[in-house]
């Protein structure tokens, strides 16, 4: 936080039109010379409905503008806005921490002929398979997103973009959040943009828990003194620190439900009063979230009904088999005693 606390809340600072955001202000930040970030802190919707709720970067270097994460087009016009307000550079470079429609939809609205937009290699299939295809029943249906723009230079690789004080490197993290996660960093002024590699909002949204704690292990080796999460509240390492945690204790305690031969539901029960886990891991609102780790521990709850069921079944038969004897006892009483008396 040290870079924050020097620069304080230099840079513009946006409120939304209407009443029902007028207690709330969207700050663009500027964390050190000539880097910004536009943190909207949480995830919620414009008063016109449109969706808002990821942090964007914004880094002015010598040759142009690079811009991370354009969003979707709400946020993407209002950056636009913001960087005319802050240089007559044009967009030189978009760089999209994945492929998540939130952090990428509108690069359209932010890039010129000549902008390269850049992203992880691992993602280029989510791109062009997935994002195409949700693109075009937006279009289908209307609902006013612009033309997808996929980007144009992958990276499977760290490279860097930029010079001096301004230099960025972008380096690819595999895939634990989502496939082809990448983080933006910047050595001199120690910023890292981390994608929703970090997020300050309740939520373990992910692909590869494993992957994910070493991508954050691997991001701790870095000297970072601010950190702009994905998603919620801008900090310094401490919000890795607090993401390795959760993602640690999480992983640990579904290993233990399965090592122990705790229900699946007994798990989500004892998770959801979780003092650490309950609210931060958003166990009732994304129980998928908690099925995608329990899965990758090689847990199946459908297995598990499978062997209550035959439990059941093998107690009925236990049951039929104790009432079986027992009447055959009776009967063979029955049988001796008309042997001994007969009439
Ligand atoms: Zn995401």
């Amino acid at each position: 936080m040290r870079a924050i606390a020097l620069l304080g809340l230099a840079g513009s600072t946006i409120a939304f039109a209407g009443a029902a955001a007028a207690e709330r202000e969207v700050e663009m930040r500027e964390l050190a010379p000539g880097v910004y970030a536009k943190i909207v802190g949480d995830d919620s919707e414009a008063p016109s409905g449109e969706k808002i709720g990821t942090n964007q970067g914004v880094v002015v270097q010598a040759d142009g503008v690079l811009v991370i994460d354009p969003s979707y087009a709400f946020q993407a016009r209002w950056l636009a806005s913001d960087i005319a307000r802050l240089t007559s550079q044009p967009v030189r470079r978009i760089f999209i921490t994945h492929f998540h429609p939130d952090h990428s939809r509108a690069s359209a609205l932010l890039a010129g002929a000549e902008t390269e937009i850049f992203a992880a290699t691992t993602g280029r299939e989510e791109f062009e398979g997935w994002l195409t295809t949700l693109a075009s029943s937006e279009a289908r249906d209307g609902t006013g997103e612009p033309d997808l723009l996929l980007p144009n230079h992958y990276f499977g690789e760290p490279i860097a973009v930029g010079e001096a004080a301004t230099r960025v490197e972008l380096i690819p993290m595999g895939s634990a959040h989502a496939e082809g996660d990448a983080v933006a960093w910047l050595p001199e002024s120690r910023v890292l943009f981390a994608g929703d590699l970090c997020k300050t909002l309740p939520g373990i949204e992910g692909i590869d828990s494993q992957a994910w704690v070493a991508a954050i292990e691997r991001l701790l080796e870095l000297p970072v003194e601010v950190v702009v999460p994905g998603h919620g509240a801008i900090g310094g390492r401490e919000l890795l620190e607090r993401q390795l945690e959760l993602l640690v204790a999480l992983r640990a305690r579904i290993r233990a439900a399965i090592d122990d031969d705790e229900t699946y539901r007994g798990l989500l029960r004892a998770l959801e009063s979780d003092p650490l886990l309950g609210t931060n891991a958003s166990v009732r609102e994304r129980p998928d979230d908690i099925l995608r780790i329990y899965k990758e521990f090689g847990g199946d709850p459908r297995a598990e009904g499978r062997r209550r069921r035959l439990q059941i079944l093998g107690l009925a038969i236990g049951a039929a088999l104790v009432l079986a004897a027992g009447i055959g006892l009776v009967w063979r009483r029955r049988g001796a005693t008309a042997w001994r008396n007969p009439t």
